[in-house]
């Protein structure tokens, strides 16, 4: 027996999160596609706000993050109250999980769901209950089947990443309707300005109708401050008082503040890159998918690529193709797909450019 230092339970069966990766070759333009990030950048107003909170660096920055929930409260008719910012909607998602799970209790999400959620379960103690999905999307019946007395939560991205797609509102409400009172639903939106769907909902709605749901969103994918990390919920005030106990008193820093209030202020950027993947999530998915590639339906800033189980012609040969070309696209491996990429939506030239590389790699392994 030795006497060294030892996590506690579970934190061992956690699987390091590996992020997309971020390097091209040298000499060559690098296009990173791998983090689902928005090819336009942050706003140029947030960029002036993260500039001017250079000031009084040595003074702690509003722990209630004050600025920035009013400017979301008005951009969305939400009541401040109601809301609670996290260094990245990642911390959120953690609160939620330290905060409701025992261990032993149970959280549930999706057979493809974001990797997060299986790691805040596991930290917490609590026990991953993986619900089976129908042509990779979200099925309501196989959470609502894996329910049971121990359950707490379920987590759900809508839309999921990585597969891109989503469940329409009368799905998501289905879902809440046939959980008992005390499980929460967790709706993880960090895509949801870029759905362009009449019957989906972010969560607004349902979170101001219920004591259990709650709606997580990023500001790290639309509104390009993913680097600043800034998050926030929804939720009722009875999980938001109790999430304000556990978080650290300054989650937030200055600059996050300031420049989250600014961008989600900036509704002419976030239009722009709206219409911009409008534009290239009818036009990308249709070019792949013309080379022969199966590209499952999205809603999102990204699309996931199958490939073909044939030697030199899998995602993997795919994978080093494009980054010997600078096109830089995410393994989805660890989210159950060993044979598929997720590449995000980026500049038009990066997009012109992957179907082009696609196109060569398919001609050159033929
Ligand atoms: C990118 C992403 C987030 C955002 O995480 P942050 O911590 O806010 O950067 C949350 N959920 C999903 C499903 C994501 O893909």
């Amino acid at each position: 027996m030795t006497n060294k230092p030892t996590p506690k339970a579970g934190i061992m069966d956690i699987e390091l999160y590996v992020p997309g990766k971020s390097n091209a070759p040298a000499g060559v333009k690098l296009h990173k596609l791998s983090s689902n990030e928005t090819p336009f950048g942050a706003s140029p107003k947030a960029i002036e706000a993260f500039k001017a909170s250079a000031e009084n660096l040595e003074l702690y920055p509003d722990g209630t993050a004050s600025e920035l929930r009013q400017a979301i409260a008005e951009q969305y008719g939400l009541n401040v109250d109601n809301l609670i910012c996290g260094n990245g909607s990642d911390e959120l998602l953690h609160l939620m999980a330290a905060c409701y799970l025992a261990p032993g209790d149970e959280a549930i999400y999706s057979e493809h769901g974001f990797l997060v959620y299986e790691i805040v379960i596991k930290e917490a103690g609590g026990l991953p209950i993986i619900a089976r999905e129908r042509n990779n999307t979200t099925d309501v019946d196989a959470i609502l089947n894996a329910v049971s007395d121990k359950t707490k939560l379920v987590y759900i991205a809508n839309p999921n990443n990585p597969t891109g797609t989503y469940l329409p509102f009368n799905e998501i409400r289905r879902l809440r309707d046939g959980l008992p009172d005390h499980v929460i639903l967790v709706l993880d939106a960090a895509y949801a300005e870029y759905v362009r769907k009449n019957d989906y909902e972010a969560g607004i709605e349902l979170v101001s109708k219920s004591d259990n749901v709650v709606m997580t969103r990023t500001f790290s994918k639309i509104h390009g401050l993913a680097a600043l990390r800034v998050g926030w919920m929804y939720a009722p005030k009875e999980i938001i008082d109790v999430l304000n106990r556990v978080r650290s008193p300054f989650n937030l820093n200055k600059a996050a503040i300031s420049a989250g209030a600014a961008a989600i202020r900036d509704v002419d950027h976030v239009a722009k890159s709206i219409a911009h993947n409008e534009k290239w999530l009818k036009i990308l998915p249709k070019a792949i998918g013309d080379l022969g590639l199966e590209v499952t339906p999205s809603v999102a800033n990204f699309i996931m690529v199958s490939f073909s189980d044939a030697v030199g012609k899998t995602a993997a040969d795919a994978d080093q193709y494009l980054s010997e070309r600078g096109f830089i696209t995410r393994r989805i491996t660890s989210y159950g797909f060993p044979n598929a990429l997720r590449v995000s939506i980026g500049s038009d030239e990066a997009n012109q450019g992957v179907i082009d590389a696609l196109t060569e790699f398919l001609r050159e392994t033929k």
